[in-house]
């Protein structure tokens, strides 16, 4: 049987509807894909967009740093990993010295040009670091490291802003104003950026170009300043002082050598204020002779009751430059040691390295007269200032004690080591026994001992205690470690006879 035939038109209207249908296939493959690529084109002009946003949202548009809310948060997580293993950090604050002189005498085009050279010079100088423009000319830099090697880079900064700035092709010189803020040295993390902003600030204060590591009292603004000076004129009279102690020990022996005076400020409205904050506004206020006078007399009180207790150590107090200077300071402490019949070699007067250096006619005469007068004398926090060796030697000095930055140091920084090493070698060498401050960890007890250091102090034994607390720390059935401490160095010393 042959099929049914079919007729040309049915034929040739079958092919033509599927000419038309493939047409149509082809021409919505054709649509469908350029619509893929548009769509992708447009997924990619999106994405680019977003970024564009993000970028100006995280960086400054001028100088294409970050802005602060990108530098708070990479501050957040540094910090956070900082406390994870025990790693440092600094907060460098930056500002232009006399920028507004700048703007208003060439117009803000050429500022603006500055800020972003400006911007360049700080990535050159510390690449890798984050770094943000906060406002104006102010920048701030994050710089991860040790606080020595925080403070070279500092230093390195300040460097790179001695070079001219090429400015619309003129040479324009300005200088910078750097606060640093260490963390975790200098307070919690929330603070460090405003404490690097209030060095910055003491840096500009003091002539600019320079750079200023963070100090309490920094933080303290002019009003409250003025403030506290003003309350603390009544401090002494309304008993508002306190002494607390903390022990020194024998490096080997670990017996207790001496208990150093911390002056507190029980404040009725602010609670305990630091030495850190209010001494050098006394300082400032001219009332620090008087504060002064009552530590001395307040420490030998002490110190004869614990005599008579039984207690066989030292007692040391700080002196701050404005004693020292003062005509009658070894008078006051004479009459203070034969008013409570102490002897004069039980008592020790700590001096800062940066006080002790000032060759100045009447610190030499303070120091003759300290000398003749038979009391210790210790160089407190050493290493931080410029002594030359024989600076070193004219002093009656029988003690030094090696800041605390470097003993914090010691297990990470080989440079730590080597200034303790030759620290505690040169010290040896003119007969001063060497204190190691701020031990806090038993791995620098045992570097320290092995570096020779002879005496240490630090949160490790104790923290500063009530007099009535360090008594009993130092009796036989206080409440300290096993085995890290034995009762005392010392002889039993007799009250020095009444005058005749
Ligand atoms: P300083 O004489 O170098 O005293 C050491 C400071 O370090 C004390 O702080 C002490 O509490 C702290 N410290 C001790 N061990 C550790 C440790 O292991 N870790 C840490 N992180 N800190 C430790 P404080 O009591 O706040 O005194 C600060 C400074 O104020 C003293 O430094 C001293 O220069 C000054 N000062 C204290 N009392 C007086 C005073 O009666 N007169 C004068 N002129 N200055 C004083
Ligand atoms: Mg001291
Ligand atoms: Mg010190």
């Amino acid at each position: 049987m042959t099929p049914p035939a079919q007729t040309p038109l049915l034929e040739s209207l079958l092919q033509g509807g599927l000419l038309l249908m493939a047409t149509a296939l082809v021409v919505a493959l054709v649509l469908y894909n350029r619509q893929r690529r548009r769509g992708r084109r447009l997924g990619r002009k999106l994405e680019a967009a977003h970024s564009r946003l993000d970028n100006a949202l995280l960086h400054d548009r001028l100088t294409g740093l970050k802005t602060r809310e990108e530098f708070e948060a990479s501050l957040e997580i540094a910090a956070a990993a900082c406390d994870r293993d025990r790693s440092t950090l600094g907060v460098l604050m930056l500002g232009l010295d006399q920028f507004r002189v700048v703007n208003d005498a060439f117009g803000h085009a050429l500022g603006d040009t500055l800020l972003q050279r400006v911007a360049a010079r700080i990535t050159e100088a510390l690449p890798g670091c984050a770094a943000a423009r906060l406002a104006g000319d102010e920048f701030v830099v994050l710089v991860p490291g040790q606080d020595a090697l925080v403070r070279q880079r500092t230093l390195k900064l300040l460097d790179a802003f001695k070079a001219p700035f090429e400015v619309d092709g003129q040479p324009l010189q300005v200088g910078c104003s750097i606060g640093l803020a260490l963390y975790p040295l200098h307070g919690a993390r929330q603070r460090l950026t405003t404490n690097a902003h209030a060095a910055m600030r003491a840096a500009k204060t003091a002539g600019g170009g320079a750079y200023s590591e963070y100090e309490p009292s920094m933080g303290v603004n002019v009003r409250e300043q003025a403030e506290l000076a003003h309350e603390l004129r009544t401090a002494v009279e309304r008993r508002e002082l306190e002494l607390v102690y903390q022990p020194k020990i024998d490096a080997l022996s670990l017996q207790i050598t001496a208990a150093e005076a911390l002056l507190r400020w029980n404040h009725p409205r602010r609670g305990v204020v630091s030495p850190g904050v209010f001494i050098p506004v006394a300082e400032r206020h001219g009332l620090i002779g008087a504060i002064g006078n009552w530590v001395i007399e307040e420490a030998c009180r002490q110190a004869a009751e614990w005599r008579e207790q039984g207690l066989r150590m030292r007692v040391a107090v700080n002196l701050s430059g404005f004693q020292v200077r003062q005509h009658d300071l070894v008078d006051r402490i004479e009459a203070a040691l034969k008013a409570h019949r102490l002897v004069p070699s039980r008592f020790t007067c700590e001096i800062t390295e940066s006080v002790a250096m000032e060759d100045t006619k009447i610190t030499q005469q303070a120091f003759d007269r300290l000398r003749s007068a038979g009391v210790h004398v210790s160089i407190d926090d050493f290493g931080t200032g410029y002594s030359s060796l024989a600076s070193l030697r004219r002093l009656p000095a029988a003690e030094l004690k090696i800041d605390r930055a470097f003993v914090s140091d010691l297990e990470t920084s080989h440079d730590s080591r080597a200034i303790v090493t030759a620290v505690v070698q040169m010290a040896h060498s003119m007969d001063l026994r060497v204190v190691a401050e701020g031990v806090e960890t038993e791995a620098q007890r045992d570097l320290l001992v092995l570096l020779g250091c002879d005496e240490l102090q630090g949160f490790l034994f104790a923290k500063p205690m009530s007099a009535k607390a360090l008594a009993l720390w130092a009796s036989d059935d206080g409440p300290r470690a096993e085995g890290m401490f034995r009762p005392s160095l010392f002889e039993d010393t007799n009250a020095l006879p009444l005058d005749p």
